[in-house]
């Protein structure tokens, strides 16, 4: 290494990258603390340093990562209530909406590879890393069984809950983002990634929005106009 003791002793706080730190971030709070193994350490400082974004940049050692996680715990004792609870209630169920309460609970969704679709995950098992470098994790999708349990790629498949919103929210959807849709076919209905065309505001009444919102599904690109209780949109 050709970096200088000035430089180095003020990047021992930063030897991350931003993602990384989110990655890390996102596995502290789906992992218990007994899962945080030296093993477990060792798995993702090796794909951290294969990745891509590394090249050029010196490998991130498993101790680098112990101590991370090790300085997390540290916080979180010292705020117990900063970790989101990975223990999800019987009664929190596949289909979004519910009470805010529900919503913390459930922290992350996860897209399926069998239909391309995003269930709410109920619990993280385990996790893998590919000899590609890239994190793996299987999942227990909420409300489902262990026949539905899916390896899912961390980085691609997996992101924070989308959130459903209040009639009186309809405001916070704008042309151009990308919300989750409730897509209801003859012989199924799931919820997948879409993006909004056009939205027809129109005064609410008793019955809350009555916006029209022309969405484009991601997958078969076909455009539907739907409302807003079909809609939920990503965190921001
Ligand atoms: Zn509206």
């Amino acid at each position: 290494m050709e970096a200088t003791g000035m430089q180095e002793s003020m990047e021992t706080t930063s030897v991350f990258s931003e993602s990384e730190i989110a990655e890390m971030e996102n596995l502290f709070r789906q992992v218990g603390k007994e899962a945080l193994t030296q093993e477990f350490c060792k798995d993702l400082a090796i794909s951290f340093s294969s990745s891509t974004c590394r090249i050029g940049k010196p490998d991130i050692s498993w101790g680098q990562v112990d101590s991370w996680f090790q300085d997390k715990q540290k916080d979180s004792l010292a705020f117990p209530n900063a970790s989101i609870s990975r223990k999800v209630p019987e009664t929190s169920i596949v289909y979004k909406g519910g009470t805010a309460t529900e919503i913390a609970e459930l922290a992350f969704e996860a897209n399926s590879s069998r239909d391309n679709a995003w269930y709410d995950v109920g619990t993280f098992l385990s996790y893998r890393v590919l000899s590609t470098g890239e994190l793996e994790a299987r999942v227990r999708f909420a409300g489902f069984g262990i026949s539905h349990d899916e390896w899912v790629n961390v980085k691609n498949r997996i992101r924070e809950r989308s959130i459903p919103l209040e009639p009186s929210e309809c405001h916070k959807i704008k042309v151009g983002d990308l919300v989750l849709c409730y897509q209801e076919r003859l012989d199924y209905a799931v919820y997948v990634d879409a993006h909004v065309m056009e939205i027809q505001r129109r005064l609410h009444d008793i019955k809350g929005c009555r916006c029209i919102f022309v969405v484009r599904f991601d997958d078969d690109k076909t455009e539907e106009k739907i409302q807003l209780d079909k809609i939920c949109c990503r965190p921001r």
